[in-house]
């Protein structure tokens, strides 16, 4: 018997694009989905001769994640050419950061995966302390241009759209402290979150705002001996599945590899390889021996970087509290559920409805549910966020009371919330004006029952029987009380109705 077990390592390097208006280097407008290369200037298209201005908000907003990230900022930092040729890059270089990044040693905290084996990934912030969460090391993140979009649609030739070069992108880089595609996946989500808590990311996967290269190798220890898997890199990944299946199927692959073939790690070595969204398999794109040259030197048109500790200071002001930190503290604070909870802070809007509504008197789990299961599907239909649903906090939290009380369903809440949004009355108004006031009065209701009982007399004999129909035939009673009254009895006053009648 072959004693074997193994690690999987994985450490992840992030673009972001930040949701400025105008390009990073240029004036040139950020915009998804214009007419190509409409959006283009002599800056961004590389033409000799033109000077690049840094885009001071980009820099700022990426001070704003590294101090989000927990990272150091230097005082001082400058700007690289990183030297390639591709179509989509005429200019031959990328200006980026080298030696300096704006940010670094830092970390994110990502919630602990209770089963990181499990299709859909569980989280567990346990019982509201960090005793839920898991620290990953952030290394560094810096600044730099996007590239432009080659386009192979057209027949036997590509085309290339520039209008993305220049969009500002903001690298970010972890330590390999990743063990699992799960894992991996959990830190995008907690990213994405995170960069549009801080609103210098937009993080919509769809228009390619986020993407992600894992870096993963194994850790194998084979008859008390220890063996490094060679380290692939996936390339432009720009899904949360793709993340996680991706690093899935590598685990699997390299562990198969090096029991056929035995081939570990050699430093400096890496293999490069690409996502099959199709086939669900990574690709062999490159093997490289050494790193690629890409002849890194400072970026002679551009002045480097000051940061004093007034603007530094400025910056940190704007930072809010951080979507994991608050998911763990609705747990805590309001008991909510870590599902209920992760819900709820998903959006910075949500959780500021969520907290306005609960200030002016909502109770929390009432609040929650009402949003989650009405507000946020109201919010998706129409495209926009809770808080613009034209639904104020206090009326949700009136709302909350009400069904609390037993003055309305649950059901007719869900009704009532559309209809606020539509009129911008008062829920209890539209409860009246709706017929949905809930009959809770056991006098009103029991008078009704007896008419119900009469008239169904062997349905009664049914229940009193004790037959194998009296489940059925009770239930069928219920719902005569429930038409007698449109559905505006509290069933649970009828159940107890019924039971003190029937037995
Ligand atoms: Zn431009
Ligand atoms: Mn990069």
């Amino acid at each position: 018997m072959v004693d074997l077990q193994y690690e999987v390592i994985v450490g992840l390097e992030i673009h972001v694009q930040l949701c400025t208006e105008s390009k990073m280097f240029c004036a040139c407008a950020v915009e998804f989905g214009a007419q190509a290369n409409s959006r283009v200037c002599p800056v961004c298209m590389g033409m000799p001769g033109v000077l690049p201005v840094m885009n001071k908000k980009a820099f700022e907003y990426s001070v704003l994640a590294g101090l989000a990230l927990n990272c150091e900022i230097p005082s001082f930092t400058k700007w690289d050419r990183k030297s390639y040729y591709y179509p989509d890059l005429p200019k031959n270089y990328q200006i980026s950061q080298y030696d300096l990044p704006l940010a670094k040693d830092g970390f994110i905290e990502i919630p602990v995966l209770v089963d990181a084996r499990e299709d859909t990934a569980r989280m567990a912030v346990a019982r509201g302390d960090a005793a839920g969460t898991k620290r990953i090391g952030i290394i560094r993140a810096h600044l730099e241009e996007d590239a432009g979009k080659n386009l192979h649609t057209a027949g036997n030739f590509s085309q290339v759209d520039l209008n993305r070069t220049g969009t500002p992108l903001l690298e970010i880089v972890t330590e390999p402290d990743l063990s699992s595609g799960a894992e991996a996946r959990a830190l995008a989500v907690e990213l994405q979150r995170m960069v549009r808590y801080l609103g210098v990311s937009e993080g919509d996967m769809q228009k390619g705002q986020m993407r992600f290269e894992p870096n993963i190798n194994l850790i194998i220890t084979k008859d008390g001996k220890e063996y490094r898997t060679p380290i692939a890199e996936i390339k432009n990944l720009n899904s949360f599945r793709a993340l996680e299946k991706s690093v899935e199927y590598e685990e699997h692959r390299q562990l198969d590899e090096f029991l056929e073939t035995g081939r570990v790690l050699k430093m400096g070595s890496k293999t490069t390889r690409g996502w099959d969204d199709e086939r669900e398999v990574t690709v062999l794109q490159r093997e490289k021996e050494e790193a690629h040259d890409y002849r890194y030197f400072p970026e002679p048109d551009l002045v480097p970087v000051e940061m004093t500790d007034a603007w530094l200071d400025e910056i940190r002001g704007r930072l809010c509290e951080l979507p994991l930190a608050r998911q763990v503290r609705y747990v805590a604070e309001f008991k909510l559920s870590d599902y209920d909870a992760g819900v709820v802070t998903g959006e910075r809007a949500t959780a500021d409805f969520f907290e306005a509504a609960v200030d002016a008197g909502g109770e929390p789990k009432r609040v929650c549910n009402l949003l989650t299961q009405v507000g946020l599907k109201l919010a998706n239909e129409k495209g926009c966020g809770v808080d613009e649903l034209s639904v104020t906090a206090e009326s949700v939290a009136e709302l909350a009371g009400m069904v609390g009380s037993g003055s309305v369903s649950a059901g007719a809440a869900a009704t009532i919330f559309g209809a606020m949004g539509e009129t911008t009355k008062e829920p209890a108004v539209l409860a009246e004006e709706l017929n949905l006031i809930q009959k809770s009065d056991a006098g009103e209701l029991a008078a009704i029952v007896a008419e119900v009982l009469a008239a169904n007399p062997q349905a009664v004999e049914d229940v009193t029987a004790g037959s194998k129909k009296s489940k059925k035939a009770r239930g069928f009673l219920l719902g005569q009380v429930m038409q007698k009254t449109k559905g505006q009895a509290n069933p649970k006053v009828v159940s107890e109705i019924l039971a003190g009648k029937l037995g």
